[in-house]
């Protein structure tokens, strides 16, 4: 069995939600959740406050605005598909009859069938599993959520801001879907937010249903999505062969390049595995440096890999980029954009992604082909002519 190309160098400590910027950004000022937080971390109070009028801005009730319009459009169904009954349940009783590679014909048919780009199957590593729930949706009680709300599963844990996150699944089927291009490109903007947000619940509404396909057949699973993960996507994705870690913090897919959104389905039905790949990303990205030099608030790195909790890699700063997110009003996307994989599908990307996975001597003359041909600075481009 190959092996991911991350290098791991100590040990890696279990990841607690709550201090990702994403839960730091929507703890609400005032509620308990916020004053226990900056209690316990003082220095993060400052940032953390400017990072939430991101989203206090996208929540505003006051009136409308294009941006808040737009966001709420593809966002606010998709908390929905977070609540605890949509991403987990109870398995049928009993187990289908099937060989480990009839069900992963099976599974993988249906993941694209229901609209996934990619998908892939590997181990799921505990390192991978949050510990703590840190992340809204909270769900203290059945009550608030009738009709849909069936009740918590049994087992279920993650439940609130805080809670342990247990999940003993051996394995996760990650899913990849693309966004595009054309549109991500007019970013940052009401119209790339859209499209971010479109894909978002296509990835997360596929996870819930593929989860719910694997219940049936008789096996527990579980979703995780942007609006319910219990484990972090990138790592468990590149352990199931989807891709590499790439500078940007992202996934780095060889014919998708950065320009996937993932989610996850976490099981103990028995499947085979995919190797890890090694497509030539890190030696790639040593010399590229196309998304830090366009990254607008320098939040990537032009240096060589760190060590971050026990695993080197190219650390980028999220503080630095979501504050710049709360600046423009709207998700980036530059990074992945300008990424030279990051292409419409056509024969002669396939062919040009070929060499360079293949050939890394050719690397600078894809990049300066790259620069001429697509431009070695970003520059958004009109957003479509039916968006006011
Ligand atoms: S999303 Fe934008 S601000 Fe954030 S790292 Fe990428 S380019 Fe920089
Ligand atoms: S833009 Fe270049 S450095 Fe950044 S992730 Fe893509 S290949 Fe790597």
């Amino acid at each position: 069995m190959s092996k991911p190309t991350y290098e791991i160098v100590g040990h890696i400590e279990r990841f607690d939600e709550r201090d990702t910027v994403f839960s730091r950004e929507a703890l609400v000022p005032g509620s308990a959740e916020e004053t226990l937080y900056h209690e316990k971390n003082p220095h993060l109070k400052q940032v953390d406050d400017a990072l939430s009028r991101f989203i206090d801005e996208k929540l505003d009730r006051s009136g409308p605005t294009w941006g808040r319009t737009y966001y709420r459009t593809v966002f606010d169904s998709m908390a929905h598909l977070g609540l605890p009954d949509c991403v987990d349940g109870v398995p049928a009783r009993g187990e289908m009859d099937l060989t480990e590679a009839e069900a992963t014909r099976l599974l993988k048919s249906v993941a694209l069938y229901l609209g996934a780009d990619v998908v892939g199957i590997g181990p799921l590593r505990q390192e991978w599993v949050y510990s703590h729930k840190g992340a809204r949706p909270f769900f203290d009680s059945q009550a608030p959520n009738p009709p849909l709300f069936e009740g918590m599963p049994e087992g279920y844990s993650g439940r609130c801001w805080g809670d342990a996150i247990e999940i003993d699944h051996p394995r996760a089927v990650a899913l990849g879907f693309s966004q595009d291009l054309g549109i991500l490109r007019t970013g940052p903007g009401e119209a790339s937010d859209l499209e971010v947000g479109k894909i978002y619940a296509r990835s997360a509404l596929v996870a819930c249903q593929l989860s719910s396909f694997i219940r049936s057949l008789g096996w527990s699973a579980r979703a995780h999505h942007v609006r319910n993960y219990g484990v972090l996507a990138v790592p468990v994705a590149v352990d199931a062969g989807l891709g590499e870690l790439a500078r940007s913090g992202h996934l780095l897919h060889k014919i998708y390049g950065l320009n996937l959104r993932l989610s996850i389905v976490t099981t103990d039905m028995p499947l085979l595995l995919d190797e890890p790949v090694e497509i030539g990303v890190q030696e790639f990205c040593e010399r590229c440096l196309k998304c830090a030099r366009c990254c607008p608030v320098g939040a990537i790195p032009q240096g060589p890999k760190t060590e971050a909790n026990g695993v080197m890699k190219w650390k980028m700063d999220a503080e630095k980029c979501l504050q710049y997110w709360s600046k423009t009003g709207a998700a980036c996307v530059i990074c992945q954009v300008v990424c030279p994989w990051s292409k419409a599908l056509s024969w002669y990307h396939k062919a040009i992604a070929h060499l360079a996975s293949r050939y890394p001597g050719l690397t600078p003359a894809l990049l300066l082909g790259d620069d001429l041909f697509y431009g070695k600075k970003y520059r958004a481009r009109a957003k479509p002519e039916w968006m006011v």
